[in-house]
């Protein structure tokens, strides 16, 4: 097989959850072009469907939209039963659905905002995960690609994310443990470190057009610790996401991927 063969996803099919945005619109949209069929999970059903409609278009794949709230035991059985009986199968799941976290020095942190982040950000990965798995280790075949952060592997950058930083730390873990108990079953499992990624819950009150200059003033700092100088967009992501996806990595498991502009290199 030559190495570009081995990046192409025909005749599979893929699952994203939070597909309707951001990062997971561009993994929706990367596997989509790659020749995956694609399920587009969202718990804004309008951005999924828009989502899915705009991806059929576009790649000429079979794209379909489902509501999930992947924090719900039977949301996502669901989600991916769905996606088996309307596509086909499951050979391609990303855990990439998350939502921000209200920064706030520990002591002013509540117990609310570490519920509310954990149960999207950390059980919504392991339900994603074990809902897929339980599909793919029948087939023996499949990839597993969470969505982490560096935040997952360093500490914050002063803004206080506890529960998110806590979260994406569980999330790193979660995907070597699966990693090392599903390889004999031909399952792999490999996570996705992004930094500063240009989309609502990365860049959130930080937009370069908010006048406050506090805060424009932390985004141009995250520009300037940036080896590469800028923040990432969601298709900087495409090119790790098909990789994982498909052939092309078939020795790669358990692994936590940065795509950071150099951001842990420093
Ligand atoms: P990023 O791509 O940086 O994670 P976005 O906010 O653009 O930021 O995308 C996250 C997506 O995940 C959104 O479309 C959002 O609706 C979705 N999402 C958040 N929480 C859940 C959840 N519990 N279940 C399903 N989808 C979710």
């Amino acid at each position: 097989m030559s190495v570009m063969d081995a990046f192409r996803l025909n005749d599979r099919v893929a699952l994203v959850t939070g597909g309707g945005s951001g990062i997971g619109l561009a993994f929706a949209r990367a596997v989509a072009e790659a020749g995956a069929d694609v399920a587009v999970v969202d718990w804004n059903e309008e951005a999924a469907r828009k989502a899915a409609e705009q991806l059929a278009g576009e790649t000429g794949r079979k794209v379909i939209a489902l509501r999930a709230d992947v924090s719900k035991e039977e949301d996502a059985d669901r989600m991916v039963q769905e996606t088996v009986r309307q596509l086909g199968g499951l050979d391609v799941c990303f855990a990439n659905a998350g939502i921000g976290d209200e920064g706030a020095l520990v002591t002013e942190y509540s117990k609310e905002d570490w519920d509310r982040v954990i149960a999207v950000n950390l059980t919504g990965v392991f339900l994603t995960d074990r809902a897929a798995a339980r599909v793919m280790v029948e087939r023996k075949r499949g990839s597993i690609i969470n969505t982490a952060s560096i935040y997952g592997l360093v500490g914050d950058f002063g803004m206080g994310a506890i529960g998110y930083t806590a979260a994406k730390g569980g999330v790193v873990q979660l995907t070597r443990t699966l990693a090392v108990q599903l390889a004999p079953m031909g399952i792999r499992v490999n996570a996705i470190a992004p930094a500063f990624i240009r989309t609502n819950l990365g860049e959130g009150k930080l937009r370069e057009d908010v006048p406050d200059p506090e805060l424009r003033k932390v985004h141009e700092e995250i520009t300037r610790r940036t080896p590469i100088g800028r923040w990432g967009r969601p298709e900087d992501l495409a090119g790790i996401g098909v990789f994982l996806a498909s052939d092309a990595s078939a020795f790669c498991t358990g692994y936590i991927y940065a795509v950071d502009g150099g951001w842990l290199a420093v």
